[in-house]
């Protein structure tokens, strides 16, 4: 197919790479060109706006935050200002408030707007292996199948309306935070009678197998802050999309406040590039404190 890609970060660029392994003509923009050029010496036409991207099939979008996806979609030479019907795939974290506009923005022209946020990693788009989280009109989502299958290993179909498959991406987030939060306290009262490896070895395996226990449990245990995997920074912001959600549907989510105050802590006391993981390290700091 031909497709556009429009945000070559750690995220995007990773996909992109798959999409012109996978043999499809990839055209690529990115606000800081240099970043395209691995992708051009590969085979991948360089845009020169994300209008230009958007003058293919589908067009995909995966930029830092809302900020960044408004000024590319709406911007003057935006993906909005193309005119070729192209679908537009958002794969950002972004608010379910964006995600709904954008939906309306785009149901005024002939692009559909479909929202595709994923679960994983840098290292997971690299490997091909994310999960997928789509949601938009039937034929938009079945056009993009074989976008999909080259970035991913599972897509979940997520309805008609685009601004829930962000909802379930930022319920995901906020409760892979809250599991971190959880271990980290668990830890820190644990920690003088017992290892974190023989604690998290008895709870990952008798209650809570799976990814998302396991992975942290190891960042724990061997207190791997630095570098950062998914950073604090990012964390915050999605904590923040999650608190703008729960107050537009007046939902008390009493959780999302420790874990927003925790990440804001870590990032004070410890840098803006640590690993979310680090709200671990500041109850346990707290305790040292309290001792
Ligand atoms: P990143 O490496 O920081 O890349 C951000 C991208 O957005 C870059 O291409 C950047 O362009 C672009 N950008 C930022 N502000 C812009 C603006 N005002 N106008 C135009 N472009 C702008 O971030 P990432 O890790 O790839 O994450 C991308 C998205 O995926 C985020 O929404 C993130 O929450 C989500 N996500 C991340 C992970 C993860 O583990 N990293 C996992 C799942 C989902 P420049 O190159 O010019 O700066």
């Amino acid at each position: 197919m031909n497709v556009g890609f429009v945000g070559l970060g750690h995220m995007g660029g990773a996909i992109a790479l798959n999409l012109v392994k996978a043999g499809h003509q990839v055209t690529v923009w990115n606000r800081t060109p240099e970043k395209a050029a691995p992708l051009v010496t590969l085979g991948a036409r360089r845009a020169e706006s994300p209008r230009q991207a958007a003058s293919g099939d589908i067009v995909i979008s995966m930029l830092a935050d809302d900020r960044a996806v408004e000024e590319v979609v709406f911007g003057e030479k935006g993906i909005l200002s193309a005119d070729a019907g192209a679908i537009h795939v958002s794969m950002s974290t972004i608010s379910v408030e964006l995600a709904e506009r954008l939906a309306a923005a785009h149901a005024e022209t002939v692009s559909p707007f479909v929202s595709a946020p994923v679960f994983g990693r840098p290292a997971i788009a690299m490997a091909g292996r994310l999960t997928i989280l789509a949601a938009g009109a039937p034929a938009a989502l079945e056009a993009c199948a074989p976008v999909f299958s080259a970035i991913g290993h599972r897509v979940f179909q997520l309805g008609e309306t685009p601004s829930a498959a962000n909802l379930v991406k930022l319920c995901g987030n906020f409760m892979m935070m809250s599991a971190v939060e959880a271990m980290g306290e668990a830890m820190t009262l644990a920690k003088s009678r017992i290892s974190p490896e023989m604690l998290f070895d008895v709870l990952t395996e008798a209650l809570f197998p799976g990814p998302v226990y396991e992975t942290y449990s190891q960042i724990l245990i061997d207190a791997a802050y630095k570098p950062a995997r998914f950073g604090a920074l990012l964390a915050l912001k999605d904590m923040n999309l999650m608190a703008a959600a729960a107050n537009q549907s007046r939902v008390p989510m009493p959780l999302l406040g420790v874990v927003r105050d925790h990440l804001l802590g870590a990032i004070a006391q410890f840098g803006d590039d640590v690993d979310s993981s680090a709200i671990a390290l500041v109850v346990e700091r707290n305790a040292e404190r309290a001792a």
